[in-house]
């Protein structure tokens, strides 16, 4: 039976974010924009919500995935990495899948990639064939070795991964990359991609049963609608009626054009566009005829 199950009732969701560290951050300004505040402990590793009854715990990313699965922790920020690992390793000792993502993020964004020595002239998988691989993700390492077919020892390090091959512990890597600095900083060049990652939120895979089910949801409608109204902007302007036409086909890719009144026989319009709009393309519009262009941002959606 799952600790969810057995768990008694409780009223007011918790989630875990890193406490320090690349998500912690991005993490909590998120939340944030979700409508969510917290009254600050003093020890820090408990954060009391405010606004909502939605408390954050601080603690170390790769404490996250067994937080969630053992029910301390309703959700967690965590890169889809550590979410993957500790899935495949509960998986490798016969245990039930306890966790999930629920929504990418967008932030956190880095790849799990083999990494080998600069001079090393790269051929494809079958070179590592009987090579030793130092990581800090074995169980994905392993399950990537399986699938490619390649029989290989798999070194697992906590730390510090990228100076194993200098040190002698294994002949090449298999680490996080984001820009490649720390890579080139060890004479080490990547080669192959074993994931795309990001953060994630991660959620129970046994749905809620209390009045946490209704936080859950809000909280990811409102996510859902910052994500979607990230790249939009609403765009407004006047013109002459003969204009119209001429500057919708200049706006192909927004939603068709919505006609306000407007004053002395001009036409209010207003259109939401996905993505950046230029400063070349607004001086294309009022060069077809467009008056007192306006590009807002979009803050907050519920669709
Ligand atoms: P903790 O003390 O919480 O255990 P940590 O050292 O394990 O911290 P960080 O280095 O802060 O963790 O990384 C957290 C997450 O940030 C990673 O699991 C990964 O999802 C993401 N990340 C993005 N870019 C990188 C990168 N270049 N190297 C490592 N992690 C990265
Ligand atoms: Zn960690």
């Amino acid at each position: 039976m799952s600790a969810s199950t057995t768990a008694p009732a409780r009223d007011r969701l918790r989630i875990a974010i890193q406490k320090s560290g690349r998500l912690a951050d991005p993490a909590r300004s998120l939340l944030a924009a979700c409508g969510l505040s917290w009254r600050q402990s003093r020890d820090k590793l408990f954060c009391f919500g405010e606004s909502l009854p939605v408390d954050l715990l601080l603690v170390r990313d790769d404490d996250i995935p067994g937080l969630i699965a053992d029910g301390v922790c309703d959700l967690g920020v965590v890169g889809l990495n550590e979410l993957d690992e500790q899935a495949k390793a509960r998986r490798q000792i016969g245990l039930a899948d306890a966790y999930q993502p629920l929504r990418g993020l967008g932030f956190g964004s880095c790849r799990l990639m083999i990494a080998v020595p600069e001079e090393w002239d790269w051929q494809g998988v079958q070179m590592l064939q009987g090579k030793r691989i130092a990581t800090s993700y074995p169980a994905i390492l392993a399950a990537w070795l399986k699938e490619k077919g390649v029989d290989a020892q798999v070194v697992e390090l906590s730390g510090s991964v990228e100076i194993a091959p200098k040190l002698g512990t294994a002949e090449l890597i298999c680490d996080l990359v984001s820009s490649g600095a720390t890579l080139a900083a060890n004479q080490l060049k990547p080669v192959e991609t074993l994931l795309e990652s990001e953060a994630v939120l991660a959620g129970p895979v046994n749905e809620l049963d209390d009045a946490r089910a209704g936080l859950m949801a809000m909280l990811l409608r409102r996510l859902d609608g910052l994500s979607k109204t990230q790249d939009q902007k609403l765009l407004m302007f006047s013109a002459a009626e003969e204009s119209v036409d001429a500057l919708a086909r200049l706006l192909p890719d927004a939603e068709p054009l919505l006609r306000l009144p407007g004053a002395g026989g001009a036409v209010r319009l207003q259109t939401m566009c996905n993505g950046a709009l230029s400063w070349q393309r607004l001086e294309e519009l009022e060069r077809a005829g467009a008056q007192g262009l306006m590009v807002l941002a979009v803050e907050k959606s519920l669709v």
